[in-house]
């Protein structure tokens, strides 16, 4: 079985722009999740999320498709089981992008799941940098700073590992090499080198 590992960030903290960096890497696989949000300039249905509408939302819902769910600056997200089943049957480490909620329903539903929060340097810059995204209306950017607080807070309770997002470069250095003690971790190295192990020690 593959290794879930959760990502949370404030919104504006960089976490799109470091994915961005490391996708290349493959180092872990993705989970494509579904929104009402309306597409930004350059994303795609199917790859960045599955775009619908709250209907459709719904009746995914009650046809019981959701591991999770969460409603982030008045919108719907949820992470679908097929997506997650079919991804964590292989030896995979699957990247889940969730919002405090849905990090903390999935270490419920997977206790050996680990938790990273990306931070902004300051709470000025990712004013800045989220204004300067310019991708969505005041009424949004100040949505979204004044949840930045509450959700901090939660990493500082529940988070397994931080990244401060100053330096781009630095930040997605970090973030390789958290994800690279991950798949170190006696739980998961141990899990994900089954095979390898028993041919090994003959023994396990
Ligand atoms: P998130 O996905 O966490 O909401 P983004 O990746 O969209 O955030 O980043 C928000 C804005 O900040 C973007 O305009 C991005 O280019 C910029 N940004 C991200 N990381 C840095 C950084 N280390 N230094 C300066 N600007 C950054
Ligand atoms: P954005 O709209 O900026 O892409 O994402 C807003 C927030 O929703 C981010 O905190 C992101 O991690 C979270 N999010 C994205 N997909 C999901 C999901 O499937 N479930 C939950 N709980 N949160 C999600």
């Amino acid at each position: 079985m593959g290794q879930i590992i959760t990502l949370t960030a404030p919104s504006g903290a960089g976490k799109s722009t470091i994915l961005g960096r490391l996708n290349s890497k493959k180092l872990f696989t993705f989970s494509v999740s579904v929104t009402t949000r309306a597409p930004r300039e350059g994303e795609e249905d199917g790859v960045d999320y599955y775009f619908v509408s709250e209907e459709k939302f719904h009746s995914l819902l009650s046809e019981g498709k959701f591991l999770e769910t969460a409603i982030v600056h008045g919108n719907f997200y949820g992470t679908l089981f097929s997506e997650v089943d079919q991804i964590l049957s292989t030896d995979a480490t699957l990247l889940l992008e969730l919002n405090p909620e849905g990090a903390s329903n999935a270490k419920a539903y997977y206790p050996t799941s680990v938790a990273i929060m990306i931070l902004p340097p300051s709470y000025e810059l990712l004013s800045e940098r989220l204004k300067g995204r310019a991708t969505d209306s005041v009424q949004v950017v100040q949505k979204r700073l004044s949840a930045a607080r509450g959700e901090i807070k939660w990493g500082i309770d529940n988070a397994d590992y931080f990244i401060i997002n100053a330096q781009l470069d630095q930040a997605v250095e970090d973030f390789e090499n958290i994800i690279n003690i991950i798949k170190c971790k006696h739980s998961v190295f141990v899990e994900n080198n089954k095979k390898y192990l028993e041919e090994l020690t003959n023994i396990m």
